[in-house]
């Protein structure tokens, strides 16, 4: 596959990235996924605006302009011959040439730039999506900005092996009592008619599939509730599903072992699939 590193496009074996990059040495970086359908970038303006945010936040320099960013997506999506997948975007500190804890000054160290392709042919048909998933809860011992999107990951991969472990396809992380969010991505549960998700702070990743997908959802007449629920309130749900760009909307039939309303997935959530990929490829670019 041809990736793009710092301006130029390569062939991934040909890649390279400094060992004193700072994203390497210190997770002190930022990412973005956006994914690709009909060769076309779903929500392309909400990731390079939260990229943005997530770079301010860091006290870092944004290296490229959304035009550019726009252009690189596209050419890689050419290059790749990508009709449906994934690209991942992550932008780091960049490599001063040593290790230092203290943040390099910014008008000497270029950022480091690194996009890739992934081809996931049978994304949006997804079959996974007609049963639903497992998840498992577990603490959120993450750190206090999860609305910052850091490639600091380890966390999440633990919770991902856990659930695994248990037999189950992901996690739900739970602090004071409260679902957070999943470990890579929103979590819902649905009562009747109400769809009830935790309210944005930075306990959580403001995800740009929830936006669209609540936006939709209220354009559709459905009831939106964002406030915190509890574990047993997910137990008694009659639904509850999952968000995020590389799943778009995908059922919750298990927590825990238990079943989540009859155990297969509900109406509502599928319905918000199916209106989340009708209506986001109508803006894709
Ligand atoms: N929460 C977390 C912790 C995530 O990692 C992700 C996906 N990156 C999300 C939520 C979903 O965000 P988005 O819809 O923007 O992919």
């Amino acid at each position: 596959r041809t990736v793009y590193v710092n301006g130029e496009y390569l062939p991934e074996t040909e890649a390279k990235v400094s060992i004193f990059d700072r994203g390497f040495l210190m997770a002190d970086g930022v990412y973005e996924v956006t994914s690709v359908l009909g060769g076309k970038l779903i929500d392309f303006d909400g990731h390079a605006v939260r990229l943005e945010r997530s770079l301010r936040a860091l006290e870092m320099a944004s290296p490229v302009t959304k035009d550019a960013l726009l252009e690189i997506h596209r050419e890689l999506v050419r290059l790749n011959g990508i009709d449906e997948g994934m690209i991942y975007l992550q932008i780091t500190r960049g490599a001063p040439g040593d290790r230092d804890f203290a943040f390099p000054d910014p008008g000497r160290t270029p950022a480091t730039v690194v996009l890739f392709t992934q081809n996931k042919p049978g994304l949006a048909n997804n079959p996974v999506a007609k049963k639903g998933i497992k998840i498992i809860s577990i603490d959120d011992i993450r750190w206090g900005r999860r609305d910052i999107k850091t490639v600091q990951l380890l966390y999440p991969s633990m919770g991902k092996m856990m659930a695994k472990k248990a037999g189950a396809d992901d996690a739900w992380m739970v602090e004071d009592g409260f679902v957070t969010e999943g470990t890579s991505n929103n979590a819902y549960i649905v009562k009747g008619n109400k769809i009830i998700t935790r309210g944005l702070s930075h306990d959580i990743l403001h995800g740009i599939t929830r936006a669209a997908v609540l936006r939709f959802a209220r354009e559709a007449q459905m009831e939106v509730e964002e406030r915190n629920f509890t574990l047993e309130e997910a137990r008694e749900a009659d639904e509850a599903f999952v968000t995020s760009a590389s799943t778009f909307v995908m059922p919750v039939v298990e927590i825990d072992s238990a079943r989540i309303g009859t155990g297969a997935p509900g109406r509502v959530a599928p319905r918000l699939r199916e209106i989340y990929l009708e209506e986001s490829l109508k803006t894709a670019i």
